[in-house]
């Protein structure tokens, strides 16, 4: 059985429609990767997935429930954390308040659990008192990443976490997104490097101006030509193209 199951969704902001009849599953321990152009609706999904976009139909299935309808901390609390685009760290909070809030939903964080978040992202025990604000982009993103693993999650969801991070942080971003597949946790990631989203992923969906164009394996989506199709249709109306 599938861990979450996302069922005919359709959404829109005011009158405008972005997602139409989309459909996914995603199956417990693989990384699941939704890509697609700028615009065609990966964040709204993700959005919808975690209680935050409340103007939405269809179904999203956790175990045997539907959590369409729940709120954003209801939908924590049952273990699916979203670590947001653009990181939305607290500035003014230090690092280790930050990491801290993450399980605002749940029990406080244990002495055990932040030594484990610090072995996972070393470089954050020794900024544990700055303020999140005065760290680099690279360091923000490590933080989110962080406050995103203590809320305890079952499903940890990532929109564009490399978004404007330098080749090498990226490089070990995506590590760390693999030692978690290994330690048993189940990802679904949005991200602009196509290619590197492909060589972690297990499943790929790829969304076209809100509409589910294909899912399948990543060699399958290489193989089938559509990624390039996809962000050469949106690219008429934008400036996007595939890392690949
Ligand atoms: P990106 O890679 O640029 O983040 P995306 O695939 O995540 O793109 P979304 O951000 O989900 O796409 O946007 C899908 C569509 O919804 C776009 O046409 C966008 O302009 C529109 N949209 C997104 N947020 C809002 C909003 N708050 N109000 C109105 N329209 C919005």
């Amino acid at each position: 059985m599938a861990l979450l199951e996302i069922e005919q969704i359709y959404t829109a902001y005011d009158r405008v429609d972005v997602l139409e009849d989309v459909s996914i599953k995603v199956e417990t321990g693989q990384i699941t990767c939704i890509l697609g152009a700028n615009g065609a609706g990966k964040s709204t999904l993700m959005r919808s997935i975690a209680g935050l976009h409340s103007q939405k139909t269809g179904e999203i299935i956790w175990g045997e429930t539907n959590i369409a309808a729940l709120s954003a901390d209801q939908i924590v609390r049952l273990g699916l954390t979203l670590i947001p685009e653009g990181r939305q760290v607290f500035t003014e909070l230090t690092v280790e308040e930050n990491i801290a809030l993450g399980a605002y939903a749940t029990d406080p964080l244990t002495a055990p659990e932040l030594e484990q978040l610090y072995q996972l992202f070393p470089a954050l025990r020794g900024l544990k008192h700055r303020k999140a604000g005065s760290l680099s982009g690279g360091e923000q993103q490590m933080l989110a990443f962080a406050r995103g693993l203590a809320a305890r999650p079952t499903l940890l969801m990532l929109d564009e976490p490399s978004l404007g991070l330098a080749p090498v942080i990226v490089e070990q971003l995506f590590e760390r997104m693999s030692d978690l597949k290994q330690q048993g946790l189940t990802l679904l990631l949005v991200d602009q490097m196509a290619g590197l989203a492909m060589s972690l992923a297990d499943q790929v969906h790829l969304l076209q101006s809100g509409q589910l164009k294909f899912n399948g394996t990543p060699q399958s989506l290489l193989d089938s030509g559509l990624l390039e199709q996809s962000y050469l249709h949106e690219h008429e109306t934008s400036t996007a193209s595939p890392s690949i």
